[in-house]
């Protein structure tokens, strides 16, 4: 709709895709939870899994544009509209999130880490639709940080947005996922920041280290297609 109104899409028929029920629905099982494209931030708000294991997700879609656009907006289509501020990327990312693709050639699963591969460019074929979205539980006891800046607390695009995720492993941290969005023409995972955390005892020093290590990668990629 937006789109339409700044006159940068063709007035055409378009096909919806909403009452599709193959791309609805939230299911979990022993390993992952698995979201229909067209889950809205309203669903994901409301579900009680989500809610309790998933509370960076749950907190992009409670911050995402107004109660309207929580409503109607999907999970589905802010990845597929792949812009790079997009708020429920970075917390996607940081729980190592596959995406379904549907065509009628069949199904294939990718990483959404590999999804974006430029601004407004992504991996999906013109013949394809997200179909679902698989995201990994967390252990119990995992750490999760998410924050978004933006303008105002509703109906504000991010100025920058960040996601992350750490396992501990007795007294050092184990698994550790770190993502951003509005740092970069596609929404960024963080692995060199990942690698230096990962096995170490948490310490001042390591933070410091990480912190402007991620700056300095941050500073690296802007401006680029990583
Ligand atoms: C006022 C306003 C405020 C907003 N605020 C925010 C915000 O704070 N944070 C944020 O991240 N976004 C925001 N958005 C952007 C948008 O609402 C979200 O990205 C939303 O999730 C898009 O979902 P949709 O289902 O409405 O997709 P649509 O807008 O209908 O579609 C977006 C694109 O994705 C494609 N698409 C949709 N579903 C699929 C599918 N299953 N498979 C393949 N392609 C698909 C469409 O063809 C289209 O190209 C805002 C938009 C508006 C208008």
């Amino acid at each position: 709709m937006v789109l339409l109104e700044a006159g940068k899409l063709e007035h055409r028929k378009f096909f919806s895709v909403w009452h599709l029920p193959e791309l609805r629905g939230v299911e979990a099982s022993d390993e992952h939870v698995t979201l229909g494209a067209l889950t809205t931030y309203t669903d994901v708000r409301r579900d009680a899994v989500l809610s309790r294991e998933f509370p960076m997700l749950a907190r992009a879609a409670r911050e995402t544009g107004g109660v309207a656009i929580q409503n109607r907006g999907t999970i589905g289509g802010n990845i597929a509209n792949a812009s790079p501020a997009a708020d429920s990327p970075p917390a996607l990312l940081a729980y190592d999130a596959e995406v379904e693709l549907v065509s009628a050639l069949g199904s294939r699963r990718i990483a959404y880490s590999e999804f974006h591969t430029g601004y407004k460019q992504t991996l999906m074929r013109a013949d394809e639709l997200i179909a679902r979205v698989r995201l990994r539980r967390p252990r119990a006891g995992a750490r999760q940080f998410y924050r978004k800046v933006g303008t105002r607390r509703a109906q504000a695009i991010s100025k920058v947005c960040f996601a992350g995720l750490v396992e501990l492993d007795g007294g050092a941290l184990g698994e550790v996922r770190i993502a951003v969005g509005s740092v970069a023409p596609v929404p960024l995972r963080c692995r060199r920041t990942e690698e230096l955390l990962k096995g170490r005892g948490l310490d001042d020093a390591l933070m410091k280290g990480a912190l402007q290590d991620g700056i300095a990668h941050f500073q690296s990629v802007q401006g680029k297609e990583e």
